[in-house]
C-alpha cells in the first residue's frame, strides 16, 4: 500500500502548489495558508532567488536575472503560448499512445477517437483566434468610434487623454503597458494569450475558457468509462470479491478496485486526475468570466471598483464622523445650564455610531443579461449603427 499513498501525497502537494498559485489572491483565501503559499511562489521564491544568485554570482548575474525578468512580465513574448501548445500536445499525445487502444471499447464508441481530435483543433483554433485578433486596439483614425460605443460614467471613467498615446481615451479603455497601446473595453493582459483581452476578442477568450473546461470534462469522463469498460470486460470485481472472500459491498472492494488499477492503469488514473483539476481551474475562471460578462463589467473594471467603493466609504465614514461631532457640540451648548447625564446614560449616547451612508456601486454599463451578452458576441463598435453614426 505504500505506493497509493505516495501518489495520494504527491497528488495533494502538486494540487495544494497549483491551486496556491493560480488562486492564492482570491478573496476567499484571504488571510490562510493558501494565500501565504501565493505569496512566497510569486513573491518570496523570487526575492531569495535574487539575493541567492547576488551572493553567489555577484551584481551582473543579478541583473540578468532581471533583464529576464522584464522580458518575460513585462514585453509581449510567446514564452506562454509555447507553454500552452507543449501542454495541449503532450498530454493528447499521451492519451494517443495509452489510451487509444480502449477505444473501441465496453463503454466508449470507437467515434471518440475522431470526436477527441476534433476537439482539440477547435480549442487550438479558439486559441490562435484570441491571441492573434485585434483586441480593439485604440488609434488616432478609430478613436471617435470608440468614444462614441460607452459614455463616461464620471466615476471610474472621466473624459482624458492616454499620455503615452496622445489621444483621447474612451471610457472602458486602458493603456497596456506591456503592449504599449490602449485597447478598448480592456479586460486585461493575458500572457498566455501574448495579447490583451478587449472588446473584440473578449468572445474567443470565453469561448476558450468554456470549451477548454469542456475538453476537460470530456477527457476526465471517457477515461473514466474507459476504466469501468476494463473493469467490466477483465471481470475484475467478479475475480477480487472471489479472490479476498468478500462480501460485494463498496467499501470492502473500493480498496482492491483502486490499487488494481493504480497498478494496471497508473496513466489513466493521473491522465484523469490532471484533467479533472485542469477541469476544476478553468471551471472557476468561466464562472468568473461568465459572471462578468453578464454583468457587462471587465477584470479591469472590478479592480476600479474596489478602489472607488473603499474610497467612498471612507469618505463617507469620515462625513458621518464630522456631522456626529458637530451635533454632538451643539447639544453640549445647549445642554451647558442643564445637569449632567448619568454615566450610563452618557455611555450610551457615546456608544451611538454615526449612520454612515452606504455605497452603491452603480455601473451604467449593465443593461440587463441578454443584452450584455450581445455586447460580448457582437461588439458595439463593429454594429451598423455606429457605422452609420460615425459618418453622421
Ligand atoms: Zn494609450
Ligand atoms: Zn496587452
Amino acid at each position: 500500500m505504500e505506493v497509493p499513498w505516495l501518489l495520494l501525497v504527491h497528488g495533494s502537494v502538486t494540487a495544494l502548489v497549483v491551486v496556491s498559485f493560480l488562486c492564492g489572491q482570491w478573496p476567499i483565501f484571504e488571510g490562510t495558508f493558501i494565500q501565504s503559499i501565493n505569496n512566497f511562489l510569486t513573491f518570496g521564491a523570487y526575492y531569495y532567488l535574487l539575493r541567492l544568485v547576488q551572493a553567489v554570482c555577484g551584481t551582473g548575474a543579478r541583473d540578468l536575472v532581471l533583464g529576464v525578468e522584464r522580458y518575460c512580465c513585462d514585453r509581449p513574448n510567446p514564452i506562454l503560448q509555447v507553454f500552452y501548445v507543449a501542454i495541449i500536445g503532450v498530454t493528447y499525445l499521451i492519451i494517443v499512445q495509452t489510451s487509444f487502444e480502449y477505444i473501441p471499447g465496453y463503454y466508449v464508441s470507437g467515434l471518440h477517437r475522431y470526436l477527441s481530435v476534433v476537439a482539440v483543433l477547435i480549442g487550438a483554433t479558439l486559441f490562435v483566434l484570441t491571441s492573434f485578433s485585434d483586441p480593439g486596439t485604440v488609434t488616432a483614425e478609430n478613436v471617435s468610434q470608440y468614444v462614441s460605443s460607452y459614455p463616461y460614467d464620471n466615476l471610474i471613467f472621466v473624459e482624458k487623454e492616454c499620455s503615452t498615446c496622445k489621444i483621447t481615451r474612451p471610457a472602458r479603455a486602458k493603456h497596456c503597458r506591456i503592449c504599449d497601446k490602449c485597447v478598448a473595453r480592456f479586460d486585461h493582459h493575458c500572457g498566455w494569450m501574448n495579447n490583451c483581452i478587449g472588446e473584440k476578442n473578449i468572445r474567443y477568450f470565453v469561448a476558450f475558457l468554456v470549451w477548454h473546461f469542456l475538453i476537460c470534462v470530456y477527457g476526465a469522463v471517457v477515461i473514466g468509462f474507459i476504466l469501468a469498460g476494463e473493469l467490466k470486460e477483465r471481470k475484475v470485481i467478479y475475480i477480487l470479491t472471489v479472490y479476498y472472500g468478500i462480501e460485494n459491498s463498496f467499501s470492502g472492494l473500493f480498496p482492491h478496485v483502486a490499487q488494481w488499477l493504480l497498478a494496471v492503469h497508473n496513466t489513466q488514473i493521473l491522465l484523469s486526475v490532471f484533467l479533472a483539476i485542469l477541469a476544476l481551474l478553468l471551471g472557476g475562471f468561466c464562472t468568473y468570466h461568465l459572471h462578468l460578462c453578464l454583468s457587462n463589467t471587465t477584470t479591469n473594471e472590478t479592480f476600479k471598483w474596489q478602489d472607488y467603493i473603499m474610497w467612498m466609504k471612507k469618505e463617507n465614514e469620515a462625513k458621518a464622523n464630522t456631522a456626529a461631532l458637530k451635533s454632538s457640540i451643539g447639544s453640549n451648548n445647549s445642554n451647558a445650564h442643564k445637569p449632567p447625564p448619568s454615566k450610563w446614560r452618557a455611555f450610551f449616547v457615546r456608544s451611538q455610531t454615526p449612520s454612515v451612508e452606504p455605497v452603491v456601486k452603480n455601473n451604467i454599463y449593465d443593461r440587463g443579461m441578454i443584452r450584455n451578452l450581445c455586447e460580448v458576441v457582437v461588439p458595439l463598435s463593429e454594429r451598423k449603427s455606429f457605422a452609420r453614426r460615425k459618418s453622421d
